[in-house]
């Protein structure tokens, strides 16, 4: 049996992004921001449909300048996703984008600091019924909160800077609010995250601002979002990286995945780590395996195994596998070996027999192999029985190492 963890998540009001919920319960949302000039609203969509095509629920774009809100007025209408306008230092720049009818605001209390100016968004906001993500951000933190916590960005800082965004929200009687309190440095957000997390019901946005480029951009966002997710923080994240935003999205979908928090979507490839019993390169299989499945949306385990010896026992749960025997690959359903295949075959097979599972069911493939699989047993036990022999018990040469190792001393 598969072990499955579900993680008790915190409790926070629901508040709807278009037609999507956020918070209250609903499903975590994966979010990513164009990188297109708003204003260009043709490239932008063309890249909104392909962060919806990898994953993404929810899109962000800049709404920075008057044309980048007739932008707006084009692409929402047309978006498959719900549209959030991010707005930085101009109020004007809100109202436009309601205007143009966007499904969500980001605001940062951090560089829209005029108390009228908040206050008379968050009543067109109310008056459309649209949310306001409240977008603290560690390094664009108000300047008297800045001074008052003597010239450091601290989680409580943080805190507080939300939570003056919400008097004022308050006063004109508007509440359908989230909030990030976003910071490059992962400890301190984790920090910021759970100060906030129990002073408030509101949904929260998770992130690590500015992590930088694939893969330790990607790391550390994992480290501080997963940490959080974990302790039930968070009804929406972003991946902030130096990348292309589809990057972004796939990330997104693949922690909450990986976090048993959303069902799967695509291929879940788990791949042995190669090792001196290996009988093929598996680190090419597994990335070709990775390149052939692409997007194609079959929410199945598959394994790719460097050996027959190990590789069909310990990826048994997988819904199926190959393991690499002497020049060929064990194709394997459910643990029970199925096929026998050449070597430059491992990766088509795969494909096919994961697309035949996701249309018909793992019985209808036990079934299919009704022919093959007593002869595709005999082989494996043939190759398994070989490489033993060949390679023996110590098929890393450990014990040679060792020898030599002693003969040193
Ligand atoms: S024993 Fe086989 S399955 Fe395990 S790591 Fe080595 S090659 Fe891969």
């Amino acid at each position: 049996m598969e072990f499955t963890q579900s993680f008790p998540r915190r409790e926070t009001k629901q508040i709807m992004v278009g037609d999507v919920p956020v918070g209250g319960g609903a499903p975590i949302t994966v979010q990513s921001m164009t990188v297109t000039k708003t204003a260009d609203h043709e490239a932008t969509l063309q890249q909104i449909y392909a962060l919806a095509a990898a994953g993404c629920d929810i899109v962000r774009c800049t709404c920075n300048e008057p044309e980048a809100a007739e932008g707006l007025a084009r692409i929402v209408p047309r978006s498959p996703v719900p549209i959030v306008a991010d707005i930085h230092h101009q109020y004007r720049r809100a109202l436009e984008a309601l205007e143009a009818g966007v499904h969500c605001l980001r605001l940062n209390p951090g560089n829209i600091r005029k108390p009228e100016h908040i206050k008379l968004v968050a009543r067109e906001a109310k008056d459309r019924n649209v949310p306001i993500r409240i977008g603290v951000n560690g390094g664009s933190l108000h300047p008297d909160l800045y001074t008052k916590y003597g010239g450091k960005v601290t989680p409580e800082a943080m805190v507080e800077s939300a939570l003056d965004e919400i008097r004022y929200f308050d006063d004109v009687g508007f509440d359908l609010i989230k909030i990030s309190v976003k910071a490059s440095s992962v400890p301190l957000m984790i920090e910021a995250y759970r100060q906030l997390a129990e002073v408030t019901d509101h949904p929260l946005h998770l992130g690590v601002t500015e992590a930088g480029p694939p893969p330790i951009g990607t790391l550390k966002a994992t480290a501080g979002m997963a940490t959080l997710l974990a302790e039930g923080i968070g009804d929406t994240i972003r991946y902030s990286l130096t990348a292309d935003p589809v990057e972004e999205a796939r990330a997104g979908r693949q922690l909450l995945e990986t976090l048993g928090l959303r069902d799967r979507k695509n291929i879940d490839l788990i791949s042995c780590p190669s090792c001196g019993r290996a009988e093929v390169d598996v680190v090419t299989i597994a990335n070709d395996a990775m390149a052939a499945f692409g997007e194609r949306e079959i929410p199945l385990q598959v394994a790719v195994m460097g050996c027959v010896v190990n590789g069909p026992g310990e990826a048994r749960d997988a819904d199926l596998g190959i393991a690499a025997g002497n020049k060929r690959g064990h194709l394997f359903v459910k643990g029970q070996n199925v096929m026998v295949v050449p070597e430059d075959e491992m990766v088509d097979t795969l494909v096919e027999w994961a697309e035949f599972i996701h249309e018909h069911g793992a019985d209808a493939a036990l079934e299919r192999a009704v022919n093959t699989k007593d002869a595709a047993k005999r082989a494996a036990a043939e190759d398994r029985d070989r490489n033993l022999n060949d390679r023996g018990d110590d098929a890393n040469n450990a014990e040679a190492v060792i020898a030599e190792i002693r003969r040193g001393h």
